[in-house]
């Protein structure tokens, strides 16, 4: 029997894993799936990171490495610079450095995909996964669900919780020689070095991006899901044709759902001997879409919370109390990002630009 069972090894379950090692016995599935992600590391992730006492290798970082965010508002035209020191990663070569640091005695299981689980007892469950073609089961005395937006943890325990608002996020990749516009538009965005947010009423009413990573450039969306996802980003790439742009071939498609906790009731930390860490907890900010901090926070503020006891749900909550908080904070900046209206209003007005 083990102690731990989580669900997921993205930066929230495999983080962890590796905290709890040495310390119980635990199970980590790992279905062994590349994430869809625009892989940009903010200066929170990177402070979570100095936290947690680990440097980015060098192979997990891509070129170039961009010190702002150029805001591109499709409607009104303007274009402003603010500054953000961001680190521009291969956000699968991130998750196997991750998984690469826990320790031997954690069991970790490649390939296995959770499918459901059942309480035996009030110590113990018997958790179900797929693993090589077969069905198997092994018995835990708590189970994480670290496996993000989708979570099949959350939707089997805690149904009846507020749920996030649910996006589905398109990405394609573009060789960047044969993408940009002959002729630059009149915005001075850098495309070769800027990471791009574009904002769009019409397309959406959260944000799209546009990411360089080495050779190649990234044209992403998150479109609520309920909006006609695809047709949306194909319009997104009509309008971005009259800049210039010639995203007619992409090299790569992928895609994947997004979480937006615009109520704070719709974070679910768990209950009795279930735990949601990371993007299954709705824990990702509601302006920017930044998971993998509170990712990483969630991991090993959850691992601070074990005791011979186990987990201690309050002191988890308790942990969190500044994370929750500056989400808070994040949702408060909605109306200000994302009317259209006000948006431009501050863009005209400078405030803390570079340009
Ligand atoms: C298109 C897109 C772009 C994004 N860009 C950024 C960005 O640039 N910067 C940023 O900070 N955040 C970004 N995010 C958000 C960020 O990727 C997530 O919030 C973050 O990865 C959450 O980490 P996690 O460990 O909670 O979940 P995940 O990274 O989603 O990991 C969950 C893991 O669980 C596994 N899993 C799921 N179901 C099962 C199952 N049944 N059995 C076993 N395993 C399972 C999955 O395969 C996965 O490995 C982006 C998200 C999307 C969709």
């Amino acid at each position: 029997m083990y102690d731990v069972g989580i669900v997921g090894a993205g930066p929230a379950g495999a983080t962890l894993a590796r905290l709890l090692s040495g310390r119980c016995r635990v199970l980590l599935l790992h279905r062994q799936r590349a994430k869809c992600c625009g892989g940009i590391l903010a200066p929170e992730s990177q402070k979570m990171l100095a936290k947690l006492d680990l440097a980015l290798p060098r192979e997990v970082l891509v070129n170039p490495q961009p010190y702002a965010v150029a805001v591109w508002d499709l409607q009104s035209r303007l274009v402003r610079h603010y500054a953000r020191q961001y680190a521009n990663i291969d956000r699968n070569a991130f998750d196997h450095w991750l998984i690469s640091l826990i320790p031997s005695d954690v069991d970790v299981r490649s390939g296995a995909v959770y499918r459901h689980a059942q309480p035996l007892d009030k110590e113990r469950f018997e958790i179900f996964f797929t693993e090589k073609d077969e069905i198997r089961s092994e018995q835990v005395r708590f189970l994480i669900g670290a496996d993000g937006s989708f979570s099949s943890v959350r939707r089997e325990f805690f149904t009846n919780r507020l749920r996030p608002k649910r996006y589905i996020a398109l990405q394609e990749w573009f060789d960047l020689q044969t993408v940009l516009p002959d002729h630059s538009p009149k915005n001075r965005i850098d495309f070769r070095n800027d990471y791009v947010g574009i904002f769009d009423s019409e397309i959406t009413d959260f944000y799209a991006w546009m990411i360089p990573k080495n050779e190649r450039l990234i044209l992403g969306g998150a479109i609520p899901f309920e909006n006609k996802p695809r047709e949306r980003f194909e319009r997104l790439k009509t309008k971005l044709k009259e800049f210039g742009f010639h995203f007619d071939f992409p090299c790569h498609r992928e895609a994947g759902s997004l979480l937006r906790p615009l109520n704070p009731f719709s974070i679910c930390l768990g209950s009795g001997r279930i735990f949601l860490i990371g993007e299954a907890a709705g824990l990702i900010s509601p302006s920017s879409a930044e998971g993998i901090s509170p990712a990483l926070a969630s991991a090993y503020y959850l691992s601070q919370a074990f005791g011979s006891n186990g987990f201690n749900l309050s002191a988890y909550r308790q942990n969190l109390w500044s994370l929750r908080w500056h989400l808070r904070f994040k949702t408060a900046k909605i109306p200000l990002m994302f009317c259209p209206w006000l948006r431009k209003q501050i863009m005209l007005t400078g405030l803390s630009t570079l340009d």
